[in-house]
């Protein structure tokens, strides 16, 4: 395949668009990669959706080989299945939902569970038929809070999603580990650096989910690691909890007077001062946050969570813990006279007393453990306020935040944390969708049981650009070869007649040999303009045809480690195959 530049569907830009907030945007929209053509939603242009392309055969060669068989489902999906799950409302507004002309519910899939359970319950109804999965590489529409960074988080976008149908626990977990092994393989030959650490069940219900992360500072998700190899997603960190403490021997409950004490440094001050042997510090102190849950029918509920002083919430493990509800910054204190702003205590909290209000707690406030917190007046809090004891709770919840040299859990030592985004995730669905679909077979003593599944995506648009943002330098894109929307760029510069022709015969044997490759023919542009969206482009072999002509050379370069050197022309067919050839990973039978 050649691709001529001198008509080329691409415009390079010299400068970064205004939009772009990360490397990888920056770098596709400026190499003529992708244009924004909605917000959260990207044309691929003819060199982008060859690198699109490139990653799609990955994914697809390796799903195939697993034995997972491809087919293809309607973007654009009734109303019904997802009812019968309770998906239609659970999905609340991240849902796109549209009607036809004759006032029926459709919705343009965000994922595809219904679908698949109501397909193979169409066709199949014994355990010999199992185990299955079927996969499809499919545009998704979500209509996040949030679309950003390019292809990275888009409202409509492709993902590789697998489903698998099992009769038994034992299958399911095969088919998981089928699964969890296509996406190291998938990951690997993409050459994406990639964690695969635990994560939350979360609104798709069911039980074992890990994810691959590739660790970037761009990321959404923070990770934690530990020495002992824990690894888990920071929403499904488990808190280590402290033992309770009998409450026998410890001291009043005590109201004092603390003016100006709104934030939590104030009030340690105050705190250190009254009392300056009892060592207190902000962990000493119970700050309750309050936040407005919007559940998916659109009610708004106050919601008030109990955390140390010494920690913020993080929203994003807050989210993971009252999904499908969003969280919303709570604003309605005239509404909520038992809500003292900047003094909120925990003995005017819950579903049991007057106020109604549910009131969870993290899980280092143990039964026994003393805390300093507000005592539901301007400028007043109370001390030694025993958990148990002096306040109740109407659950425990994990939305503190995780900080670096937490324990591990599994007691595998102190965590590190890092940032990454989701490119898979892989995911035990259990019984649920086929449970309310109705999905059963026959097993061997003729009896209906329910079939278990599970859920497998992989980020096919993001991962373009998850590749991008971790192949680049300052001076542009350095594709992977096994991704490389051409193996090799030929510039021709200069006017001289007889370098075009050079370069034209490379070209045309290279392409002869099977190589795509990407040629500079542009007769009046400059030999710097050329070498500059040649560093901008990224393939992964450039080959210079020039001066050096007239001594009979030609530039090799290697564009990910800049190395150069002129070959004789007769060899420079032979030395790029061997370039390309040799780096190129064998693909697995
Ligand atoms: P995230 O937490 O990043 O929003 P998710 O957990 O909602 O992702 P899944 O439902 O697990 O996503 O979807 C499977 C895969 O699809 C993800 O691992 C990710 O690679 C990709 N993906 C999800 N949402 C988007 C999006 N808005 N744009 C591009 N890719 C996405
Ligand atoms: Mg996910």
């Amino acid at each position: 395949m050649l691709l001529r530049m001198s008509t080329l569907f691409l415009r390079t830009l010299r400068d970064d668009p205004a939009d772009a907030e990360v490397p990888s945007h920056r770098l596709l929209a400026r190499g003529g990669y992708i244009r924004r053509a909605a917000p959260g939603g990207f044309t691929w242009l003819p060199l982008g959706f060859r690198v699109f392309r490139n990653v799609e055969r990955v994914v697809r060669e390796e799903m195939d080989a697993m034995g997972a068989q491809e087919v293809h489902f309607p973007a654009l999906l009734p109303r019904e299945p997802y009812e019968a799950t309770g998906r239609w409302t659970e999905y609340g507004p991240n849902l796109f939902r549209l009607q036809d002309r004759r006032g029926n519910d459709f919705l343009l899939g965000p994922t595809h569970e219904e679908m698949f359970t109501l397909l193979v319950k169409d066709l199949y109804s014994s355990y010999k038929d199992l185990p299955l999965s079927l996969y499809q590489i499919q545009t998704k529409f979500r209509d996040e809070a949030r679309p950003r960074a390019g292809l990275i988080r888009g409202r409509e976008f492709t993902m590789k999603d697998s489903y698998s149908f099992d009769v038994d626990d034992a299958g399911l977990d095969r088919s998981y580990a089928a699964h969890r092994d296509a996406y190291i393989r998938i990951f690997d030959r993409l050459g994406l650096d990639y964690v695969i650490v635990s994560a939350m069940s979360g609104a798709m219900g069911g039980s074992r989910s890990e994810e691959f992360l590739h660790p970037t500072v761009i990321g959404e998700d923070t990770f934690v690691r530990s020495p002992g190899g824990y690894a888990a997603n920071a929403e499904a960190v488990v808190t280590v909890v402290p033992a309770s403490i009998p409450f026998d021997g410890l001291p009043e409950a005590h109201v004092e007077d603390t003016p100006d004490t709104p934030t939590i440094d104030t009030l340690v001050a105050v705190a250190q001062q009254l009392f300056p042997d009892q060592g207190y510090t902000a962990a000493s102190t119970l700050k309750n946050v309050v936040v407005t849950l919007v559940h998916p029918d659109g009610t708004r509920e106050p919601l008030v969570i109990g955390i140390p002083g010494d920690r913020e919430v993080d929203a994003k493990r807050l989210e993971a813990q009252v999904a499908p509800a969003e969280v919303e910054p709570f604003t309605e204190f005239d509404k909520h006279p038992a809500l003292v702003k900047g003094y909120i205590g925990p003995q005017v909290l819950g579903s049991e007393n007057e106020s109604k209000i549910r009131y969870l707690v993290d899980p280092r406030v143990a039964p026994g453990s003393r805390w300093i917190t507000g005592a539901n007046a301007p400028g007043k809090h109370v001390f030694d306020l025993v958990a148990g004891r002096d306040f109740t709770w109407d659950g425990v919840v994990e939305a503190a935040e995780v900080l670096a040299g937490d324990p591990a859990p599994d007691g595998s030592g102190p965590l590190e944390l890092a940032r990454g985004v989701e490119i898979g995730h892989i995911f035990q669905l259990g019984r649920k969708y086929a449970e309310a679909l109705d999905l059963k077979v026959l097993d061997e003593n003729g009896k209906l049981v329910t079939v278990t599944m599970g859920s497998y995506g992989v980020g096919v648009s993001r991962a373009v650009a998850a590749i991008a943002e971790s192949n680049h330098d300052e001076l542009g894109l350095i594709w992977p070869r096994e991704v490389a929307p051409a193996d090799v760029h030929v510039v021709a510069t200069g006017k001289d007649p007889a370098i075009f022709e050079a370069a034209e015969a490379l070209a045309a044997e290279l392409v002869a040999a099977g190589l795509t490759v990407l040629y500079d023919d542009r007769p009046k542009v400059s030999p710097g303009v050329k070498f500059k969206d040649a560093e901008l482009l990224g393939m992964p072999t450039i080959v210079t045809v020039g001066r050096g002509l007239a001594d009979g050379v030609l530039e090799l370069r290697d564009r990910a480690t800049d190395a150069r050197e002129d070959v004789p022309v007769a060899d420079a067919a032979a030395r790029v195959l061997a370039a390309v050839r040799g780096q190129v990973a064998p693909t697995p039978a």
